[in-house]
């Protein structure tokens, strides 16, 4: 008997004050259902009122296994691609689908992208500190956990963090993250000089510019630091300045990862095949869900392209486990950023600790042990929901604030 989509119903909840949007597919079999992440924080609605008012009359009654032909069904059916919102959406289904043909054949994800090429994914996590002396604590915290890979950041992305506008800037200035890129440039070059004569070399370092200086200055800063073996520098350009990449590429020797804004194949192609970065790290949920980001694996493997992909608080556990099982089958996997067991507020001695909510929200979320995650072995993506806890915990609508970056002057720079 054919299996068919009876329903399906989206479920916001936000167990650690980060909206998350859950994708249910419920199907004509007893008991048979999949769960997808279609998690856009910040617009979490406009990702539950697409699923509601068109996905779902688009695809019930349809074949549950036709996972390609719903992908491209959902993808055109706007006429208007691409979207993050609608990408979002799309993911939930696509997700949640995939999760249905796991079930169905009894097996893990990975297994259906063609099984393992190895046992536990290395994972990089987020050491953030003050000044020297205390990332240097943190990081030395991280190290006893088992972790090999770090990022490492001083005082928030670009030096700056959300506040009043400083005495710099123009009278009558908004507030916002002010930034001054030439402080930040000269702070990340002593910092990371600092740390590797403190930690040596054995630990794999990564640093975030996260877009928010010049490419001009991205391209100094990368140089800079070419004497601290980065294991890659972190979205060094603008979304909107990626043709900047081939220049940077021509001029230094650090490896690049770029790619946790992109929406459309259009951003990576010409990265990839001109081999102008060497980690593609997409929001897979952001890019349509598993079906296109397994496209873009294989696609970057032609090239000697790794995968790294977006790992944030920002997305739901199911999210973290689509990475995971992807990750698990991917040749060209490079390493995998991990904050699935982050509040939004994290302290370090709580890493070891039960996150309640998250994991009452989520049973199933995959495991980390000693410097590597590991999915479980259940049918599908192997990450449950159990709504009535979902719901203690409601989503809020807030204006967004660590998104106002600023300039000195209070111009707005890309966050
Ligand atoms: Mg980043």
């Amino acid at each position: 008997m054919a299996v068919k989509i009876e329903d399906i119903r989206v479920i916001c909840t936000a167990p650690e004050g980060i909206n998350l949007v859950v994708i249910k597919v419920e199907t004509n079999q007893p008991g048979l259902y999949g769960l997808g992440c279609g998690t856009f924080a910040y617009r979490h609605l406009i990702v539950k009122q697409i699923v509601e008012e068109y996905l779902k009359p688009l695809l019930v009654g349809r074949d549950a296994e036709n996972i390609e032909g719903l992908w491209q069904l959902m993808h055109q059916n706007a006429y208007w691609r691409n979207g993050p919102a609608e990408n979002n959406a799309i993911s939930g289904v696509d997700m949640a689908l995939w999760d249905i043909k796991g079930k169905m054949a009894g097996m893990p994800c990975y297994q259906l992208f063609g099984g393992k090429c190895r046992e536990g994914i290395p994972v990089y996590r987020h050491a953030e500190g003050s000044d020297l002396s205390e990332l240097c604590e943190n990081i030395e915290k991280f190290r006893e956990m088992g972790i090999t890979h770090l990022r490492c950041q001083c005082g928030g992305y670009g030096g700056g963090c959300y506040g009043e506008a400083p005495a710099t800037a123009p009278a009558g200035s908004p507030g916002g993250v002010y930034l001054d890129s030439r402080r930040y440039i000269r702070d990340t070059v002593k910092l990371f000089e600092g740390i590797r004569s403190r930690i040596g070399y054995e630990m794999a370092l990564v640093h975030d510019v996260h877009e928010r200086i010049a490419p001009i200055e991205a391209l100094r800063l990368a140089k800079e630091l070419e004497p601290f073996d980065l294991f890659f520098l972190e979205d060094p350009v603008p979304l909107e300045q990626i043709d900047w990449l081939k220049i940077l590429r021509g001029q230094t020797s650090i490896p690049i990862a770029q790619g946790e804004l992109f929406n459309n194949p259009a951003e990576w192609k010409r990265l990839i095949s001109e081999r102008l970065i060497d980690f593609i790290r997409v929001h897979i949920s952001q890019i349509g869900g598993i079906t296109p980001a397994r496209k873009l694996q294989i696609f970057a493997e032609q090239f000697g392209v790794r995968t790294a992909w977006h790992g944030p608080g920002d997305m739901s556990p199911l999210a973290h486990a689509a990475n995971i099982h992807v990750d698990l089958a991917a040749p060209n996997f490079g390493v995998q950023e991990w904050s699935g067991i982050e509040p939004p507020n994290f302290v370090i001695q709580d890493l070891k600790g039960p996150h309640g909510a998250l994991l009452e929200v989520f049973p199933g979320l995959p495991e980390y042990r000693d410097g590597y995650v590991y999915a479980n072995d259940k049918p599908g993506l192997g990450v449950d929901l159990d709504e009535k806890e979902a719901a203690k915990y409601p989503c809020e609508n807030t204006v967004t604030l660590w998104t106002q970056t600023r300039l000195r002057d209070g111009g707005l720079q890309t966050p």
